[in-house]
């Protein structure tokens, strides 16, 4: 018999409720460790789970019950930390999913947290700003009256259809009820930077999209396997869903030379085998309200078609369920990038990798938003702007060693290209520098720690950074003491 659970609104029908799917690929990676049940078993399941319903008066005065959940996966390190959805497809299973792959990818990338997840089952298009405002500031203070939110505690971001703005709302209403103003702007990530966000946020995941499918590509190796030339360059994409994560990862992509042939969002698809300018058809979109009819490229009505368009990189950028056991023959694509969570049902996954595909896992690929809320609530906590004691430093520093060259060698160099080299290289770290190279080194280093163990292991990248995870997770219940 399924539970309540499972059977509440699955994107994954017949193949398994989205908890499922995760426990399942957990599962296929357990066997190449050496825990015991017990402690697998702690692993995996979800420690806490809120579900709340409250009422909102809408701007006609009627009254809506809104549902929502918080799940907290695992306790393992705290606070814990993940995202906020607003879609109409919020259920309690689909929280407990995303908060489990929230626990996996902190751990893949040495991110100091547990896994969380929460959701407002609403489609945000059916609100008005201010009643998405009464929502938030509801939700939030239903947070803080069950001890859901701090910045010791759980600290939330923005997910699929919330952005700075709503994380703005949730850090005025914790401020107004905690008390520990100090470190209260350290209880969400993703806001806006006047408001204590870090630069570089809201592109972070994108960006992170980018890096991890740069060092696939970087690999000689693996792409001769493909089939493919190594390097970025001249790469066709096919992107589906143009949203936070989707929109910036299409941006850092075709700037690193990959071509954008197909185009997906949910009023339909573009393709174009010569490539598309994405600002031409964002621009587009804006003015006629759909990216149909895009000069020069083809209509593509059924945007899941999209998927199965021939190209080199396949980037799901929405939502999970997308490929299922279905549509995943019919895919073309070597290499598919995981940007959005669970875009691959766990049978689906078996079909591509079956077919040769390079599957680079969400859990590691989207981690970038976290890592970079990671900065975030470091700054929060610090009360500093990162690099604001040390970029003058670095400034004169680098200024000194030029000067020092000078003296040695005992050459004036022209003055020109003096001035030239000193602006080239004395110059201090911002902090979205420090940020972007945080982030790039967290991507890369990550990238090969799984593809090593994937090599160790003789398994895919999904199975091999669930071994990672699932190490660092054990050892940190065995560090505490609880498992033998
Ligand atoms: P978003 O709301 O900014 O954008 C999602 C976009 O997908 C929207 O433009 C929407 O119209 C489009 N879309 C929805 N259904 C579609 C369909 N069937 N076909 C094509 N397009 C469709 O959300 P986001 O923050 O970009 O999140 C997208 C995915 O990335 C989610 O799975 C989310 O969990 C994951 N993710 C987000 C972050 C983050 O920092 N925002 C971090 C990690 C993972």
């Amino acid at each position: 018999m399924p539970t309540a659970t499972n059977t509440a609104h699955t994107h994954h029908g017949s193949e398994g409720s989205f908890f499922d799917q995760v426990n399942m690929m957990f599962d296929k990676a357990a066997v190449h460790t050496d825990f015991s049940p017990g402690l697998l078993n702690q692993i995996k399941i979800c420690n806490s789970v809120y579900h709340m319903e409250f009422p909102l008066v809408r701007d006609n005065g009627e009254i809506e019950v809104i549902q929502a959940f918080r799940a907290e996966h695992s306790h393992h390190k705290q606070p814990t930390k993940g995202g906020i959805r607003y879609a109409d497809a919020v259920n309690e299973d689909e929280v407990m999913a995303l908060a489990a792959l929230m626990t996996y990818k902190c751990a893949v990338v040495d991110v100091p947290f547990g896994g969380a997840k929460g959701g407002i089952k609403i489609n945000r298009r059916n609100y008005s700003e201010r009643e998405l405002e009464r929502i938030t500031r509801r939700y939030t203070f239903e947070l803080a009256r069950k001890n859901f939110i701090g910045p010791g505690v759980d600290v939330p971001a923005p997910d699929y259809g919330t952005g700075a703005r709503e994380m703005a709302w949730i850090l005025d209403t914790y401020s107004s009820v905690t008390d520990n103003p100090l470190d209260a702007l350290a209880c969400v990530t993703g806001k806006p930077v006047g408001q204590g966000g870090v630069r570089g946020r809201t592109e972070a995941t994108g960006r992170g999209v980018f890096y991890g499918i740069r060092e696939a590509c970087n690999h000689a190796e693996d792409m001769q396997a493909l089939g493919l030339a190594p390097g970025l360059e001249g790469k066709t994409v096919v992107i589906q869903g143009l949203g936070n994560v989707g929109y910036h990862a299409a941006n850092f992509l075709q700037e690193g030379g990959a071509v954008l042939v197909g185009l997906a969002e949910y009023e339909g698809a573009i393709y174009n085998p010569q490539g598309l300018d994405l600002e031409a058809v964002m621009t587009h979109r804006r003015q006629t309200e759909s990216i149909l009819d895009f000069p020069g490229a083809q209509n593509i009505p059924n945007s899941a078609a999209a998927l199965e368009l021939e190209c080199d990189i396949l980037v799901p950028a929405a939502l999970e369920g997308q490929i299922r056991t279905d549509n995943a023959p019919r895919i073309q694509a070597k290499v598919i990038g995981e940007a959005a969570n669970g875009p691959v049902t766990a049978a689906a996954d078996t079909v591509l990798n079956e077919k040769g595909a390079l599957i680079i896992p969400d859990m590691y690929l989207n981690a970038g938003g976290v890592t970079v809320s990671y900065f975030e609530w470091l700054r929060n906590l610090s009360h500093v702007r990162h690099g604001r004691m040390s970029r003058r430093f670095e400034e004169h520093s680098a200024r000194r060693i030029l000067q020092a060259v000078e003296m040695l060698t005992e050459k004036r160099f022209a003055a020109d290209r003096f001035a030239k080299v000193v602006s080239d290289v004395a110059f201090g770290a911002s902090e979205a520098d420090l940020v972007n190279s945080g982030l790039e080194d967290t991507m890369v280093g990550a990238y090969n720690e799984i593809r090593e163990l994937g090599k160790q292991h003789n398994t895919d990248l999904r199975t091999a950074a669930f071994v990672s995870s699932i190490k660092k997770v054990a050892a940190s219940y065995q560090q505490m003491g609880i498992f033998p």
